[in-house]
């Protein structure tokens, strides 16, 4: 059968990893056609992933601090939350992105062709356009980047509209008055707290022994403690074992030491992890090997057991994140443009956008402790931070890990407002293998929460080091 279009680089799946794939491949010369079976492009991350959920955090951040602001003398009342104008807001700051995407494709001549694709041979892909048509595109190269999908946990009735993955979550629908969230992660965690700001009474439940589990125990406390303060019941190693609709509700059955009694929710948020979708492809036809989970395995140049394609982003691994999946796909098409490149990024950052955030990167205490490393750790409470005291959120600290014997800094932890925004300090510190006095030296500026990166380079166990 004769190709319907040719060319040198087919990029499979626009999301973060896929745009950004295709559009270095068009930067580098390469003619490339981006596949995606959605109209809008940006894939998870942008349609239904990080953006439209921190535009929601926004909103939750407004709601919490107009709430906090009675303390210091100005009373803004009780909200009045108009759900349509939320969604809208969601809507317009998502599709300024996406349609964003589209002008950076035209502009680069990289061809978008609309449908399900999947593999018939090493160089072809079939398209399915959801009006049946069907396109074959051949390649001389390719790089995957299908992304992955919610876990859909068995026991729960999917045909009900009151049971949400973190997609039907993030429309909006109503605010229930009783949310269950199926999770304690961190997709898990920030839904619970967008619709714990709009008035939902949020329980959450976690199967291991801790929220967040990943992150250190006490970067966790402080969001532990707030969602307490807040009225969020949260339980810990527990199972939910069942889950029936009933015409007042879902009525869930659970498991586990302090497992709260069976419920009855308005609306049950599942969040407990997601599964590649390396399996819809029928990768096998193009030379490409799958495993059972459905994750595609690469080479430090992102390559897959077929050598002319590449994998990237959520497909090939964990973490599943944005910038992990961005990385790649920049590495992938330079490599397959014929630069001479691997993976040598040394960590990756994880952040939770909660209230407060928790960030972290590199090595943490656990995983320090685990393997036996000898480290040393710098602490820096934020209660002791001018700037923390001032904005009222002083329940935050900053901590550095560093190895004991060159005093090079592997690892970072942060819990407080802007978090996220504060971690990537440890992040460039660790790939540029400073010495944790390098961040010491470095004048931070005052007042600013990031003092408390340079303060940790100072204060171990406590006390003010003499380590330089
Ligand atoms: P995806 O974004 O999953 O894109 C894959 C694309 O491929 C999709 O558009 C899909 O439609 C398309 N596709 C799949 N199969 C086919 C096929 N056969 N034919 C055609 N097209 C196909 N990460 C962060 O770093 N920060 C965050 O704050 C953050 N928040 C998140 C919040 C939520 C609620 C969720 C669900 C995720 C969040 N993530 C976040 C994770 C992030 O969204 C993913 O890591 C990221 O989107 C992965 O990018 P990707 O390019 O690998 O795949």
């Amino acid at each position: 059968r004769k190709a319907d279009i040719e060319c040198r680089m087919l990029v499979l799946g626009a999301g973060p990893g896929g745009y950004t794939a295709a559009f270095r491949a068009a930067d580098l010369g390469l003619d490339t056609v981006l596949v995606e079976r959605y109209d809008s492009l940006g894939g998870v991350c942008l349609n239904v992933g990080c953006i439209p959920s921190k535009a929601l955090l926004h909103a939750a951040a407004v709601v919490d601090e107009a709430a906090h602001a009675s303390d210091y003398g100005i009373d803004f009342g009780k909200p009045k939350i108009t759900l349509d104008k939320l969604r809208t807001y969601k809507e317009k700051v998502v599709g300024q992105l996406t349609k964003g995407l589209a002008g950076m494709a035209k502009q680069r001549k990289v061809r978008v062709v609309v449908g399900t694709g999947t593999f018939v041979s090493v160089n072809e892909l079939e398209v399915a356009g959801a009006d049946g048509k069907r396109t074959l595109v051949r390649f001389e190269q390719c790089i995957i980047a299908a992304g992955s999908q919610a876990v859909k946990l068995p026991m729960f009735p999917w045909d009900d509209p009151r049971v949400m993955d973190s997609t039907d979550a993030l429309e909006l629908a109503e605010v229930p008055k009783k949310l269950l969230v199926v999770g304690g992660g961190i997709i898990g965690l920030e839904m619970a707290t967008v619709y714990r700001a709009l008035g939902s009474q949020v329980t959450v439940v976690e199967f291991m022994d801790q929220l967040m589990p990943g992150a250190d125990k006490d970067l966790v406390k402080p969001l532990a403690d707030r969602l307490k303060k807040q009225g969020v019941a949260v339980h810990l190693k527990t199972k939910v074992v069942d889950a029936k609709a009933q015409k007042t509700g879902i009525a869930v059955t659970y498991e586990g030491d302090s497992a709260p009694e069976a419920t009855l929710f308005d609306r049950v948020l599942v969040a407990v992890g997601r599964a590649p979708n390396g399996g819809k492809l029928d990768a096998a036809k193009a030379g490409v090997e799958v495993t059972d989970r459905g994750f595609v395995p690469v080479d430090r140049q992102m390559r897959t057991t077929a050598p002319h394609i590449f994998a990237i982003g959520d497909l090939v691994g964990q973490p599943m994140l944005a910038h992990k999946a961005t990385h790649e796909g920049k590495l992938a098409a330079e490599v397959a443009a014929g630069e001479k490149k691997e993976w040598v990024a040394r960590v990756i950052p994880s952040v939770a956008y909660t209230d407060p955030e928790i960030a972290w990167v590199g090595v943490t205490e656990n995983e320090a402790r685990e393997k036996g490393l000898k480290v040393g750790v710098g602490k820096f409470p934020w209660a002791a931070s001018g700037r923390a005291i001032g904005i009222g959120r002083t329940e935050g600290f900053t901590k550095l890990v560093f190895d004991e014997a060159t005093h090079r800094v592997i690892g970072g932890g942060i819990v407080g407002v802007h978090a996220g925004d504060l971690i990537a300090e440890v992040a460039l510190a660790i790939e540029m293998g400073c010495e944790v006095a390098d961040i010491g030296h470095t004048i931070h500026p005052h007042p600013t929460l990031s003092e408390s990166v340079g303060m940790a380079a100072e204060v171990f166990d406590g006390t003010i080091t003499d380590l330089y």
